[in-house]
């Protein structure tokens, strides 16, 4: 199912994200993982694409055990920075192989000691969208960023940026992790008035561990409200108190999110399947669709 059709059914959306194994033999973990996730029936579900060391191999292959094995229609994540146009394209066949009808269009982040003035058959996300439209047969999703991308000079010139990539023929967009809806709701107003005008789907990261969170946050960029530092710092020591918080703070999220009208709810799940029932479960009749 193309996703683009989801937002036509459906008032609000609940998706949930996973990640392919980092080693080969991590990968029945992970399979066992997604599949429970996949069993709480989210509305889609997202593959990473070599996102903190995960095997771009296996995206597809999970994509597939998603759709196939749960029917819960895959978003597969795919990156372009490190990429040639016929490694794009054999990952494209792959995709559509494996019955995938959904991509995140991405850059990626830079490998260490690349040179980005080299000449590149992909040098930003919206010259992968620009090549997908061409391949054909995909719904296109693309990232954006309520604060803006670490390395724009500013939240403006990351906008102009992302009016551009939309351009080039994007389906939706999914938003990096923020901690204060207030960043979200200035976002939306930017995006709007800059002429954005499609599904743009929040995403929530329940956290549930303090010190891996500290290092997420200093590579995005990602501010962190008062109220939630306090709660990293009272509970960073206590690891179910911790995770007790940080499902409660995201639940609380999208609760706001929901009354203040925004329609879809991605969470990064991090594998983590009982992060993923507490989540949905404490927001059964809130995402009452
Ligand atoms: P782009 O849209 O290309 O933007 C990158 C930077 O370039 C921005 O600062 C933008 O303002 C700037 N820019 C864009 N166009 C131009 C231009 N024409 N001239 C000058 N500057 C320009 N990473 C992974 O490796 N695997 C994943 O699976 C993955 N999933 C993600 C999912 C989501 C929802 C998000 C938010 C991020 C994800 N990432 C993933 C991280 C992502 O790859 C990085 O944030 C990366 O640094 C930027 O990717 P992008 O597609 O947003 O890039």
């Amino acid at each position: 199912m193309k996703l683009s059709n989801l937002w036509q059914e459906k008032n609000v959306t609940l998706s949930f994200e996973a990640f392919p194994p980092k080693r080969d033999s991590d990968f029945d973990y992970v399979r066992f993982a997604v599949e429970q996730i996949a069993e709480l029936k989210p509305d889609f579900m997202s593959v990473t694409y070599g996102a903190g060391g995960g095997t771009s191999a296996y995206t597809a292959e999970i994509a597939r055990i998603v759709q196939a094995g749960h029917g819960v229609p895959a978003l597969a994540h795919l990156t372009c920075v490190s990429s040639t146009r016929d490694r794009i394209h054999q990952e494209l066949k792959h995709l559509q192989d494996a019955g995938v009808e959904n991509i995140l269009a991405l850059r990626g982040d830079y490998p260490d000691g690349y040179d980005p003035t080299a000449p590149r058959d992909f040098r930003y996300a919206a010259d992968l969208i620009r090549e997908i439209r061409e391949y054909g047969g995909f719904c296109i999703g693309a990232a954006c960023y309520p604060e803006g991308h670490v390395e724009s000079h500013s939240q403006e010139e990351d906008l102009i940026h992302l009016k551009e990539k939309v351009d080039c023929g994007v389906d939706f967009l999914t938003t990096q992790m923020f901690f204060d809806n207030s960043a979200l709701y200035s976002f939306l107003f930017r995006a709007q008035r800059m002429g954005i005008d499609l599904p743009i789907l929040a995403g929530i990261m329940p956290v549930t561990n303090a010190t891996q969170m500290t290092r997420i946050l200093s590579l995005s960029g990602t501010t962190l409200p008062t109220r939630f530092r306090m709660i990293l710092d009272k509970f960073r020591d206590r690891p179910d108190a911790m995770k007790q918080a940080g499902i409660v703070y995201a639940a609380e999220q999208i609760v706001d999110l929901v009354a203040n009208g925004v329609r879809g709810i991605h969470v990064y799940t991090m594998n983590k399947p009982d992060v993923a029932a507490k989540l949905r479960d404490s927001l059964s009749q809130v995402l009452d669709r």
